[in-house]
């Protein structure tokens, strides 16, 4: 398959902003795919160079893209700065100048799509010294040789910037219309991309081995799964009777999930976030606990890190432990404040898939091959058959500092990716105040007025993802609450992400002074949820939606553990409006 037909493809899904039509598209596109090429061609369509977990960034800096379209094309670096400024886009800057360069082409030479994803790679692995000037070479290398309309997807997809409006939702659906005919297989696929977090994966099985295929895909080491989500109760009885009468009810530590994949005999240990991020050089005295502590050959599991003084007996506070969310300085913070591992969850154990075992049998393994002591424990616990005794277990654990707790359904299997009644979390909460935060993917910003005109930032536009229409819908504006470091740090990651216009996946009435691509999550606590025709979050046919009243940020900047796939849906947000007005009837 040819780039100039990827880039063809790339052009229309820019062109439409119908999911559907999306879908059609896509489909159609990945079925010119030979074999071989569908994972290259679905980790560029992601605007990936693979699966997210492996972290391959090109590391080209905006500079060296404007140096290699002004060698390509024989133009002076300021004209290409100034095109890019005058479209607003560095890539469609780089079409204009393909298209007026008086320079001789290399125009023979037609790039193969997966020749352009190699070369990226190429990109990506040229480091050191110099490594700048390597990585615009090869990119020139490709651009003296590319039609205008490649050249526009080169460079955005070389600097991050592809933005085609296609979720992860979106293409499992097309990989399905296309390999089996209709969108209703999406489901099936959606499972094996939650066992294996890897769409490009997904792909590839399908086109080579059908459905049959799909039905077979393990969890593999080293390989992360997508984690199971907790759903949202307001009491202990409405818990307990959702669970049939009867669960176990564990401690929910406020710390950093981490997912460990252990290899002994390799002396090998990968640990991934909740986003499936590598965290690895992190945790490095629970990479050491994970090989001499755990008494199996190869596992899989997950647990929640926490800063933990043993002398005192003592969980620390989040803002502690997220100190070891840094470059630098690690094993020192080691050292003065290390870390335990509390276990909740087995996935694989010694060559074994555990993901469809019961959870008390996943439980009991799990304890089996942890010690009592030591950097890595189980999480506490108890199986509750009264609702008093489940709120008795709650107030304990407020009372050890920690947030509430998580019930969970005995007999259910590990639902990866999913968000479902298996799992109910229950935090602490405050009158007057909505039992939980809520994570919002930001989807604009405004610039600021009166005393915030020096930060350039007044607030921010916030939107819920509805996971069926793959679409942001806004639910909130949030203009208070910003220290003067939050505001500086705000402006600054946003304008890196601004666009012209609002993003194909966003659903908004409400028009910011800039738009972002949605990209970064913040934690955001209110007083109510409240119906509002303001909003597009679960618009219903008489055009009322949802919104947040009396907004705050909690999380000190963006969440660096979510993505904004990740934010609160909207059906969790339609569902915490229901349990409020219940609590309130309750009240009154
Ligand atoms: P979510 O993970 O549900 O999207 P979130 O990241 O904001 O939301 P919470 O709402 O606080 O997190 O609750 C779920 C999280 O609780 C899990 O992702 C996990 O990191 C953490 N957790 C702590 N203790 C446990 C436990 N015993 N079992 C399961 N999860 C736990």
């Amino acid at each position: 398959m040819l780039f100039e037909e990827v880039a063809s493809y790339y052009e229309k899904l820019e062109n439409v902003s119908s999911r559907l039509a999306m879908i059609d598209i896509l489909s159609e596109m990945l079925g010119k795919a030979k074999r071989g090429e569908i994972r290259p061609l679905i980790y560029m369509t992601q605007g990936l160079l693979g699966p997210p977990f492996e972290g391959i960034d090109l590391g080209m800096a905006e500079k060296s893209a404007q140096h290699a379209i002004a060698t390509a094309t024989g133009y002076h670096n300021e004209e290409v700065v100034s095109v890019s400024r005058r479209l607003g886009d560095i890539g469609d800057a780089a079409e204009e100048l393909v298209k007026k360069t008086k320079l001789r082409r290399m125009g023979s030479k037609r790039h193969g799509a997966v020749d352009v994803f190699e070369t990226m790679i190429k990109i990506a692995h040229t480091g050191g010294a110099g490594s700048q000037e390597g990585k615009r070479n090869l990119l020139v290398s490709l651009l003296t040789a590319s039609s205008p309309l490649e050249a526009r997807y080169i460079i955005r997809f070389a600097l991050g910037k592809l933005r085609l409006g296609a979720g992860d939702a979106t293409i499992l659906e097309a990989l399905s219309k296309e390999a089996t005919g209709t969108r209703e297989n999406k489901p099936k696929l959606e499972n094996a991309y939650n066992i294996c977090s890897d769409l490009g994966k997904v792909g590839e099985i399908l086109t080579e081995s059908g459905m049959e295929g799909i039905g077979k895909l393990k969890v593999s080491l080293f390989s992360p799964v997508r984690p199971a989500l907790a759903e949202r109760l307001p009491t202990a009885e409405e818990i307990l009777e959702k669970m049939h009468g009867r669960c176990a009810v564990e401690s929910k530590y406020d710390g950093l999930r981490a997912q460990v994949h252990i290899d002994r005999g390799r002396r090998r240990v990968e640990i991934f976030s909740r986003n499936l991020e590598k965290i690895t050089p992190m945790l490095p005295e629970i990479v050491k606990a994970a090989l001499s502590e755990v008494k199996a050959e190869k596992a899989i599991l997950e647990g929640e890190a926490i800063a933990y003084d043993e002398t005192t007996r003592e969980f620390r506070p989040f803002q502690e432990t997220i100190q070891r969310k840094r470059k630098t300085g690690i094993e020192e913070l080691s050292r003065s404040m290390p870390l335990h591992l509390f276990a909740f969850d087995l996935m694989f154990l010694d060559g074994e898939d555990y993901l469809n075992k019961p959870y008390e049998e996943r439980r009991e393994k799990l304890e089996s091959i942890l010690k009592k002591e030591g950097t890595i424990l189980t999480s506490g616990r108890i199986i509750v058959d009264k609702p008093r005794d489940l709120e008795k277990y709650f107030e304990e654990q407020i009372e050890e500092g920690l947030e509430g707790i998580v019930a969970k359904e005995l007999n259910s299997p590990y639902v990866a990716g999913a968000r479902k009644f298996s799992w109910i979390k229950l935090k602490r909460s405050y009158k007057g105040e909505l039992s939980d935060t809520v994570d919002l993917a930001i989807v604009g910003y405004y610039i600021g007025r009166g005393q915030r005109t020096e930060f350039g930032f007044g607030g921010l536009l916030a939107a819920a993802y509805n996971e069926k229409r793959d679409m942001f819908e806004t639910v909130t504006r949030i203009g208070t609450g910003f220290s003067e470091e939050q505001m500086k740090n705000f402006k600054k990651i946003l304008d890196k992400i601004k666009v012209p216009h609002k993003p194909a996946r966003v659903d908004s009435l409400v028009t910011p002074d800039f738009w972002v691509e949605p990209k970064y999550v913040v934690e955001v606590r209110a007083d109510e949820i409240t119906r509002s025709p303001m909003h597009t979050c679960g618009r219903d046919s008489n055009d009322t939606g949802y919104a947040l009243r009396f907004p705050r940020i909690v999380s000190d900047g963006v969440r660096g553990d979510k993505s904004a796939d990740e934010a609160t849906t909207t059906k969790e947000i339609i569902e915490m409006y229901g349990q409020q007005k219940r609590i309130k009837v309750e009240d009154a």
